[in-house]
This record gives C-alpha cells, structure tokens and sequence, in this order.
C-alpha cells in the first residue's frame, strides 16, 4: 500500500503536464489536482465496494494511473468545470410551465427592449425631478392599479416571498384562518402550513380536507385573528363529495369582523387563452384586501410575486425590513414592465407562454406533420407515426384543464434508454407505454431542425451505448 501512496505523481509533475497547459492560468487547476490526488490517496487507504453504477476510474485503485492518464482524467475534470451549466432544452413535454425547465419562456423580441436598459445605469431607485433617492417598487404599481384598478401594488421577487411577506407582516403571532383543503404542497417543498409557520403567523385550520363551510370560517374567529385566507389549489382539483366557500363570501365574513382577507392565486392571469377560470381582474373586480400571485406562471413573464390590494396594508409591507431580502431585482422589474405593456397594447407576440395556450388545434397538425415528414425523411428507419395529446399548462395552473395537441410517437426497443439519450443530446420526451412521445405543443417552428438534429444524435448515442 505504501508504495502505491509514495508513486502518486507530485502535484508540480501534474501542474506542468502538456495536456493541462489550457488550463494553466486557472487558478483553482493546482486545487482540482490535489483534491484529485486526494481522492485517489483515499481509495488506497479505505478501498470502497465496487457497485456497477460507479463507473469512477477510482474504485479499487490497484496500481497509480500513469502521469498521462491522471492528467487526462484532471483534464476532463476542468474541462466540465468550466462548460457553462446551464443549457438551452427543447420541451417536447407538452407542459407549457415546467417548473423544472424553467416556467416562462422570453420572446427575443422583447428581449431586446430590455437589453439595452440593462447595459446602461437607469432610475431604478432614483428619482430624477428630486435628485433624490427613489423608490423601485414605484415604477410598476400605477400601472398595476391602472391594469387591475386596485389602491396600491408592490412586486417582490416571487410569490412565495409575496406569502411569507403577508403573513409576517400581518399576522406576525396572531391567526391566519385557511380551510384544511387548501393547506397544499407544491414542488420544491413549499408548503402552506410550513410557510405560515415559517413567516411567524399562526395557521387556524377549519373545516375538513374535503368540506369547508362558511360557518367553519365564522366560528374559528377570535382576538387572535389577523388573516381570512384563501389558497388556490394549484397543482391538484377535488371531485365528488368536496366543497368550498368562495373568496366573494370571505371577503364580506373578513370585512365583518374587520379582518384582512387575502388570496394567494398562485399562478394568475391576464388574459389571452380560453379557461374557465377567474382572472386576476375578475378577482379584483370583489375588491378584495390583498392578493398575491407569480409573474413566471400564466402570467408568461419573469419570477416575480405581485400583491395587488388596499393601500394601507400595501404600505405596511412596505415597512417591513424583510423587504429588503425579498426585493425583486432590476432585470425582472424590467421584463415584467415589457410583459405588462404587451398585455396592454395585445401584442402576445411578446409572450411566448400566452402563445403557446392560445395554438389552435391545426396549426399543432401542420406543425407535427411537417416535423414527422421531416423526421421520415431523415431517419427513414425509425418508426414513427403521429397520435393526439393531451397538453398542460403545468406549473401549479389549471389542473383539470387539457389542451388538445399533437405528439410524433416513436416506437422502439428500450424506449426507456433511447429517452435517457434524447434527454443527454438535449430534448425532453415523454415515455408513454414504452413509446417516445414528442409533443409539439412547446415546440416552435425554429425548434424543429434541432429537434430532427437532436434525435439523430440521440440514435448515435443510443448504437454507441449498444
Ligand atoms: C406557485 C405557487 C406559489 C409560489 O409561487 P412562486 O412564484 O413559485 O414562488 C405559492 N402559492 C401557490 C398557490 C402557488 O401555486
């Protein structure tokens, strides 16, 4: 053992090597090498049991890798470190806000009305006619009032960054009334009675999980209320034996007792694609308290979270120092404020996400045609054929809502291997009953020679694995 430990390379040896020399004035290089000629020093003394999966070069180190292997291992060891992480995917998921891939989606278009701001100094906290200093928030909430006619609004930087800023504000050590159906999880573990918890508000569940009653709500009122609350269920639906009250009715159960009454929407809309759902104006038409909801969800912008509602209480946000920590920052003020004056003037080219919901069910044909004659015509070997589906706007949003779509389905053998290969060369596929299914729904003409490139790579990966 000993003399395998005193034959490992000298970190200069590594350092000087010729295959490192691109990396040389990196200045972590000589760190990657020591952690390397650590970990290999670590299997010597405490040799690991080989498992299958590992395909590391370290299990069980028998004998030093020569000078020029090891150098080539910390070579492709820097080379990963340095390749940007973050990469373009295509979505051929058919769910519109996939949260793992990054909800909303930005036009180019108006990417480029935010560019230049961006690469300029501009007021966002400046106030120019006063030469004094300004206030971020301000630059959207006329517009925001004018949009929803509301009182007052401020955006912070996501809407559960809106929810902890309510509760703590408002019913920091008092009540926080919401109906047991409604304590939801949604993914990345952001749970309603953790938040509250968390927010330093105390939950006052009521009713039962399938059930909630006005009078549920009117009986748990005390000293200690603060918050009338109402939760969208975002990812889920009940059916069957289930009801619940409506917001219109906690509005005027909250104005009665002199409570605030809030909805966190979740993912609200503007307009622009058919559902049968209430819109963020719809909503604010009751003349609700407050109500907060994402900018990245159906709204089709950036992450944010706006509270729209009563200027009082928009005010005593305001006031408090958690702000400061949940404050939304410069490039997504900016694109929300393009998003809003899109809405405003129905330009949806702007908003990709609003384009997607409103595709019609031919043009989704045309576009799977084309891209299966395409894809015929390139791999003439695949089978491939086209089937209906079921698109989603996904991202916590309309559960029960199907859009009717189009998907090129693969048939062939290991379905579950090829997908790991498509996922590898850069397009997310669903498996469907052992097929690949290519939904076209997230996919835009543009994406359909990467998409026939993509799959091409994905079959070599997939004969080069074999
Ligand atoms: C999505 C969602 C949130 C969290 O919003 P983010 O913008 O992702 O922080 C909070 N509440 C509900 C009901 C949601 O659907």
């Amino acid at each position: 053992m000993n003399h395998l430990l005193s034959s490992l390379p000298q970190v200069d040896k590594l350092l000087s090597h010729s295959a490192l020399s691109e990396y040389a004035h990196y200045p972590f290089l000589k760190t990657i090498i020591q952690r390397h000629l650590e970990s290999i020093r670590q299997q010597i003394l405490c040799p690991k049991p080989v498992s299958i999966e590992t395909q590391s070069p370290l299990n069980n180190v028998q004998e030093i890798p020569s000078l020029d292997s090891l150098a080539l291992q910390i070579q492709e060891e820097m080379k990963r470190l340095i390749t940007p992480s973050l990469k373009p995917l295509l979505n051929a998921t058919g769910i519109v806000l996939q949260t793992n891939l990054g909800r909303s989606i930005f036009s180019p278009k108006m990417m480029q009305r935010v560019l230049p701001l961006l690469c300029e100094y501009l007021n966002l906290e400046y106030d120019v006619a006063q030469g004094k200093r300004g206030e971020r928030y301000s630059h959207l909430s006329s517009l925001l009032c004018a949009m929803f006619d509301c009182e007052d609004a401020l955006v912070v930087n996501n809407n559960a960054a809106a929810v902890m800023l309510i509760v703590n504000t408002l019913a920091k050590d008092r009540e926080i009334i919401i109906s047991r159906g409604e304590l939801i999880e949604i993914g990345g573990s952001f749970r309603i009675p953790e938040v509250i918890k968390g927010s330093g508000g105390k939950l006052r569940e009521v009713g039962a999980s399938n059930k909630t009653h006005l009078y549920d709500y009117e009986n748990a009122i005390c000293d200690e209320s603060a918050i009338i609350a109402k939760i969208h269920k975002s990812n889920f639906a009940q059916i069957g034996f289930c009801d619940e009250v409506d917001f219109e009715d906690l509005i005027l159960l909250a104005r009665k007792h002199n409570l605030i009454d809030y909805f966190d929407l979740g993912s609200g809309f503007i307009q622009g694609f058919k559902t049968l759902e209430p819109s963020i104006l719809d909503i604010m038409k009751l003349k609700p308290s407050l109500i907060s909801f994402s900018g990245d969800k159906l709204l089709g912008s950036t992450q944010a979270g706006i509270i729209l509602g009563k200027k009082e209480l928009i005010s005593k946000l305001k006031k408090n120092h958690l702000l400061r920590a949940l404050r939304i920052d410069k490039t997504s003020l900016l694109i929300l404020q393009e998003t809003l004056l899109a809405y405003l003037n129905q330009d949806y080219d702007l908003i990709p996400t609003i384009l997607q919901l409103s595709q019609d069910e031919k043009t989704l044909q045309n576009r799977a045609n084309k891209l299966l004659a395409m894809l015929q015509e390139t791999i003439p070997h695949l089978q491939s054929r086209i089937v209906k589906s079921k698109a989603k706007a996904g991202g916590g949003s309309l559960p029960l809502q199907d859009f009717p779509s189009y998907a090129i389905a693969i048939e062939i053998q290991d379905a579950q291997n090829f997908s790991h290969c498509l996922r590898l060369c850069g397009i997310i596929p669903r498996v469907q009953q052992n097929q690949i299914h290519l939904d076209i729904f997230c996919l835009q003409e543009r994406h359909l020679d990467p998409v026939i490139q993509t799959i091409k790579n994905a079959i070599s990966m997939l004969q080069n694995n074999a």
